[in-house]
């Protein structure tokens, strides 16, 4: 039995933010993973995330996106890895829509930088978006994509730096409360520790024994290849319009020269366990339809593919804080689409609350706001 102050259960892209913020207060941590992320079979597979300034989420997060912003540079400093890069960002869709709308009134109470473009001055800078009729676009120069692997990697580092102790390819089959603190058996070992921080993203209703009101989403990313010569690519959504609840399509350019192209859906809810990367034709045509239409000249054979899933909560927030009936015990679920900008914001709320410091700031995710059945652990 090995004694941590911390130990991080599941060391993907939040569980790494954990460790660097626990570690870096000089906390003794052991960040414990399945796998070895970045991977495949969770909730950050893929080159790329996107990282609008913007949100559709609500006001809460603008003061989160401008701490993110400026602690993953200092990450990329510190690490000297590039990790934000910026490649602007547009927001497609007819004012009405709900997507679009909330977009545009985040962006009138934020500082951030954008510019609201008519049709004709949409096409003179984009002229290879195609445009419904009525669609505006809102143009944020700042906006950025994340490079996934630099990004965990570089969270790694920093931890490991600091001390923090990474098991990876071990999973967590049981973890139990005591007086003082928790013991967590894999399938390698015993740890003790004086807090657990549960961050295992889709499988956090598994590991913490109950059903946290989350669906797990299944989503397909396609890679489609870039004509040789074609004008620089930014980030792009599209909103469904007015009166459509569908979430949007999204793409962005990857560091291989492709263009990832998906259309999020919130119809494919899956056991965690069952994630492969099998596709079929549906969901290629899913993709390729809306693709043709918006940016024809990318239509073609898929260069790649990846399946990814993500969490998303009954009201659409993450779920953070500590345990209700386990006082050793903070969880950070319910990643989301949005979760991957946020995680040096993430991983420094959850070190606040194991170290018992409030965040009322952070109401918005706060795990009582939402029913959650604790009973069974
Ligand atoms: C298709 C897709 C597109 C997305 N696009 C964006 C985007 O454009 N912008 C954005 O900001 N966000 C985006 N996100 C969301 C973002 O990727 C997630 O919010 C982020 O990766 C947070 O992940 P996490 O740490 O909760 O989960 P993960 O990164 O999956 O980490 C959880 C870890 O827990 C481990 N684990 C689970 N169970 C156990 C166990 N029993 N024992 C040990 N380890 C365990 C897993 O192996 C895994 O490594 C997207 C997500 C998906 C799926």
């Amino acid at each position: 039995m090995t004694d941590f102050d911390v130990i991080v259960l599941g060391a993907g892209t939040w569980g790494s933010a954990a460790s660097w913020q626990l570690a870096s207060r000089g906390h003794k941590v052991l960040a414990l993973d399945e796998f070895h992320p970045p991977h495949m079979m969770g909730s950050h597979g893929g080159a790329t995330r996107l990282a609008r300034q913007s949100n559709s989420s609500g006001p809460a997060y603008i003061k989160l996106t401008e701490s993110a912003w400026s602690l993953w540079a200092e990450i990329s400093k510190a690490a000297a890895e590039d990790i934000l890069v910026t490649t602007g960002s547009a927001f497609i869709g007819e004012p009405g829509s709900e997507w679009f709308d909330k977009t545009l009134s985040n962006l009138k109470l934020s500082t951030f930088e954008y510019e609201v473009l008519d049709q004709s001055e949409s096409k003179s800078r984009f002229p290879w978006v195609k445009t419904r009729p009525n669609e505006l676009t809102v143009w944020e120069p700042n906006g950025a994509i994340i490079l996934v692997e630099p990004a965990i990697r570089s969270l790694q580092k920093l931890a490991s730096e600091k001390g923090a102790k990474f098991n990876f390819n071990e999973k967590v089959i049981e973890w139990k409360s005591t007086e003082n603190g928790v013991v967590v058996t894999t399938t390698a070992g015993v740890y003790r520790a004086k807090k657990l921080v549960i961050t295992a993203g889709a499988r956090s209703s598994k590991v913490l024994g109950t059903e946290l009101p989350v669906d797990v989403e299944r989503q397909v990313l396609v890679n489609f290849k870039v004509p040789k010569g074609h004008a620089a690519l930014p980030a792009l959504f599209f909103a469904a319009p007015a009166g459509d609840s569908a979430l949007p399509a999204y793409g962005c350019p990857e560091p291989d020269g492709t263009y990832k192209f998906s259309f999020a859906t919130r119809a494919d809810i899956i056991d965690p366990d069952t994630i492969s990367q099998k596709v079929s034709e549906g969901d290629f045509a899913r993709v390729r339809d809306i693709l043709s239409e918006r940016l024809p000249q990318l239509d073609g054979e898929p260069a790649s593919y990846a399946v990814c899933m993500w969490s998303e909560s009954k009201d659409g927030h993450w779920i953070l804080g500590n345990h209700p009936k386990e006082p050793n015990v903070v969880i950070g679920a319910g990643c989301t689409g949005r979760g991957f900008r946020y995680a040096p914001v993430i991983g420094k709320a959850l070190a606040d609350f194991v170290e018992g410091i409030p965040r009322d700031d952070l109401d918005t995710f706060a795990i009582g706001r939402i029913p959650f059945h604790a009973s069974e652990k």
